[in-house]
């Protein structure tokens, strides 16, 4: 069951509505009703900024970004979205945190709603760096509709690997 994967941890009543739209071939059209907005950023200095925009907005304390790019190589659903190992390079006995924002590149094509979704999410990161209780209301406080987004990012994915 394909819904399984992309929701793993969900209660089992969703990932069964969530299988039950795709094999019904209903998920194109209930993600289009849900997330009707598009968005323009298609390059990274668009991408930079958007993301400072938000930055601005909601963790203007959190240092200046070393990176923002879009990443064809990023998997979102193990690296973006799973369990996170800590981002950050050890060098020598110290340990250094670079700010970067790594965006795959699907979302040039996304939703505007599901852009606005990872981006939080991956601000969110500049401050806590697992996905602990502090990071999601740190989401959350950026985009108070965050968990469903997230959850509407799963079905956009498990829609997209069917579409292949
Ligand atoms: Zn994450």
């Amino acid at each position: 069951m394909l819904a399984a994967r992309y929701l793993a941890g969900y209660p089992p009543e969703l990932i069964q509505q969530a299988e039950r739209l795709r094999l019904e071939g209903r998920l194109a059209d209930h993600l289009a009703r849900r997330l009707p907005e598009r968005h323009e950023v298609r390059s990274d200095t668009a991408l930079f900024d958007y993301v400072q925009a938000l930055k601005n907005r909601h963790m203007r304390n959190a240092g200046p970004l070393n990176f923002v790019g879009f990443d064809a190589k990023l998997r979102v659903l193990q690296q973006a979205l799973g369990t996170h190992t800590r981002r950050s390079q050890v060098q020598g006995a110290k340990l250094k945190t670079r700010r970067e924002i790594r965006v795959a590149t699907l979302f040039k094509e996304a939703p505007a709603a599901l852009l606005n979704m990872i981006v939080v999410h991956e601000l969110a990161h500049l401050r806590e760096l697992d996905h602990n209780k502090a990071f999601y209301s740190l989401c959350q406080h950026m985009e108070p509709d965050y968990f469903q987004l997230e959850f509407d990012l799963r079905l956009y994915l498990m829609h997209q690997e069917d579409a292949k």
